[in-house]
């Protein structure tokens, strides 16, 4: 069963930095993905440790969010059917040396940190994760 879904997806500082943003957005639209929303912000180090609360007793989770920090991102709210699982496909593994060929993170992604892309990994997640960056 197919089901429309939406998912958030952050393109990470690192993939900013380089300039990457246009060039990911356009790999999800020819991948069937819509852009409902999409910002380019900075956030503070309190606002990643919040984002990323399920890793707080993980061993990089400081660094993390140091790094989520430390320049813009651009955090986007994207739909397709099956978006959640469609997304973290089209992601690639966490780690980019064992990410599948054809993936963004592949592709892009530098280390197992600064892997270029972030994206929800259920859809309850997926949900309170919008609402962590576009709740009105
Ligand atoms: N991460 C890291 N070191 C690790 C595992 C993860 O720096 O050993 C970072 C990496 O940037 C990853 C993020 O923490 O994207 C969140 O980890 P998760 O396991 O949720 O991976 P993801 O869902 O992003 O694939
Ligand atoms: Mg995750």
């Amino acid at each position: 069963m197919n089901s429309i879904e939406q998912t958030l997806s952050i393109i990470k500082p690192d993939a900013v930095e380089r300039n990457l943003d246009n060039e990911i957005k356009e790999i999800f639209k020819k991948n069937g993905f819509k852009i409902l929303k999409e910002k380019k912000i900075k956030i503070e180090k309190s606002e990643a440790e919040q984002f990323y609360k399920v890793h707080e007793t993980k061993p990089f989770y400081n660094d993390l969010c140091s790094y989520l920090s430390s320049g813009p991102i651009v955090v986007m709210v994207l739909e397709k059917d099956n978006s959640v699982l469609a997304n973290r496909e089209l992601m690639g593994a966490t780690n980019p040396k064992d990410a599948a060929e054809g993936t963004i993170r592949k592709k892009y992604g530098i280390s197992i940190d600064k892997n270029s892309v972030h994206g929800s990994d259920s859809v309850e997640n997926a949900k309170i994760e919008i609402d962590f960056f576009f709740k009105e």
